[in-house]
């Protein structure tokens, strides 16, 4: 009965979502902010799914106490605050938005290469300050101009229509082979694409191989005058409280990660340096290596310690990480992820999940009273497909599914005899 079901949301979840479960019947209960430590233990403990976004930590300390969970919902793109593998080891199945604010990001960078040609950031301060500098020297029209696209997924192909749209020539960089959309044009190497283009701009994820993608040689390879954007990743790993007080003893694994970071941070370091030698023309930033939550205690440290290297330069425009922030991704997340939520406990869907096997019955949408669709949620051990068969050995299965993801299995079966179930 989807009257039972219980939806703590948190975090001023968007009112696409709320709307879409509330019609569904279910018992929503919505928060502005996000709960911490009791609160949060307080209020999981009972419920059966919980929409949070980036401030609410799943961890599996929290998740212990969660007796009833089924689904988590990250109406945000990252899963960073949630133990995805502790989460699939309850059964509990998370789901994220990883596309819904890609088109808000490639407007950005579009606008960035126009305000980046025609020094806006620089003019605009001026202005700010009392200044009326009027003047063409070093300002550009953008039509005829070459843009490097470094990663040609949904981001990058997005803004490949866009800036051929405004006349520019694309060149794009991918470690897989796609296929161009428009006039573009994929380049054999990065070398090609950094020696050959006015504007380069980086839509890669942040993995191991795109760490340090680009370094000194890289900036330096580019062409004299040209632009750097990066809207992609930067170091985002929640080592604040290591960066500047590292603990006595650190594991392995932080060890490196705060390397990365300072490799990251170099790269900062060396874009600046590019830029003050006059090699680059111009930089547009929205993410970088250490990012500062705004209420964090660390906030003014972190900031002072980049932004010294770069506030002062000429023509670079710096922005918090809001290449997705518009309100039409908020409300695409908020249907993309409200919808998931809804496939999952309605009818055991787990397409798109982050920490789970995909599987999805056909006729998702239809729910007949003589019906029942188990999902069974299991640890990847040989043997329980046939005690779970044994079980369901007098009924009529019309259809089952089953697939495996690292140490958790997942199995789909309908239709049966009552209406909709979910089992762990
Ligand atoms: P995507 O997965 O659709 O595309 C990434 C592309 O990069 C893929 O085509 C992949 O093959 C390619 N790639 C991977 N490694 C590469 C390498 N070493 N060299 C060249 N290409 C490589 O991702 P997307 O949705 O387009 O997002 C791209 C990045 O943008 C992500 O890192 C994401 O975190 C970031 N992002 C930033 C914001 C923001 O607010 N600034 C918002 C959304 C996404």
């Amino acid at each position: 009965n989807t009257g039972d079901i219980k939806i703590l949301l948190l975090e001023d979840i968007n009112r696409t979502a709320r709307e879409l479960l509330q019609k569904e019947g279910y018992q929503v209960e919505f928060h502005t902010s996000s709960l911490q430590d009791i609160d949060l233990i307080e209020k999981i403990r009972d419920v059966h799914v919980i929409g949070i976004r980036s401030k609410t930590k799943l961890t599996a300390s929290v998740l212990d106490h969660a007796e009833n969970l089924l689904a988590i919902g990250c109406f945000c793109i990252g899963t960073d605050q949630v133990d995805l593998e502790y989460a699939a080891k309850r059964g509990v199945t998370v789901f994220n938005s990883p596309f819904s604010n890609s088109r808000s990001v490639a407007e950005l960078v579009i606008a960035e290469v126009i305000m980046l040609a025609r020094r806006i950031g620089d003019k605009s301060m001026e202005m700010h300050s009392g200044t009326w500098q009027k003047g063409s020297a070093r300002c550009r029209e953008i039509r005829g101009k070459v843009l490097g696209i470094i990663g040609y997924g949904h981001i990058g192909s997005q803004l490949s229509v866009l800036a051929e749209s405004v006349g520019m020539s694309v060149l794009f960089y991918d470690v897989v082979p796609l296929m161009a959309i428009g006039k573009a044009r994929q380049v054999k190497s990065l070398s090609e694409l950094l020696v050959s283009s006015d504007f380069v701009t980086l839509h890669v994820p942040e993995t191991h191989e795109t760490r340090d993608l680009i370094g000194r040689t890289e900036l330096m390879a580019m062409k004299e005058g040209s632009y750097l954007i990066n809207a992609s990743r930067g170091r985002v790993v929640d080592l604040q409280a290591l960066w500047y007080e590292p603990p006595l003893i650190i594991d392995q694994p932080v060890l490196s990660d705060v390397l990365i970071a300072n490799l990251c941070l170099e790269n900062i370091y060396m874009c600046s340096e590019a830029m003050r030698s006059g090699h680059l023309a111009g930089a547009a930033l929205d993410v970088f290596p250490r990012e500062p939550s705004a209420d964090g205690p660390y906030f003014n440290k972190d900031l002072a310690r980049w932004a010294t290297e770069i506030r002062n330069l000429p023509n670079i425009i710096l922005t918090p990480h809001i290449g997705g922030s518009t309100e039409e991704a908020q409300e695409a997340i908020g249907a993309e992820v409200g919808e998931a939520l809804l496939g999952y406990i309605n009818f055991g869907c787990t397409i798109g999940a982050a920490n789970m096997p995909e599987v999805a019955l056909r006729s998702i949408t239809v729910a007949e009273e003589s019906h029942l669709r188990v999902i069974f949620i299991h640890q990847n051990r040989p043997g329980v497909l046939r005690q779970v068969n044994d079980i369901l050995g007098d009924h009529n299965v019309d259809k089952q599914m089953s697939d495996s993801r690292g140490d958790v299995s997942i199995r789909a079966q309908e239709p049966l005899l009552a209406r909709l179930a979910c089992s762990r």
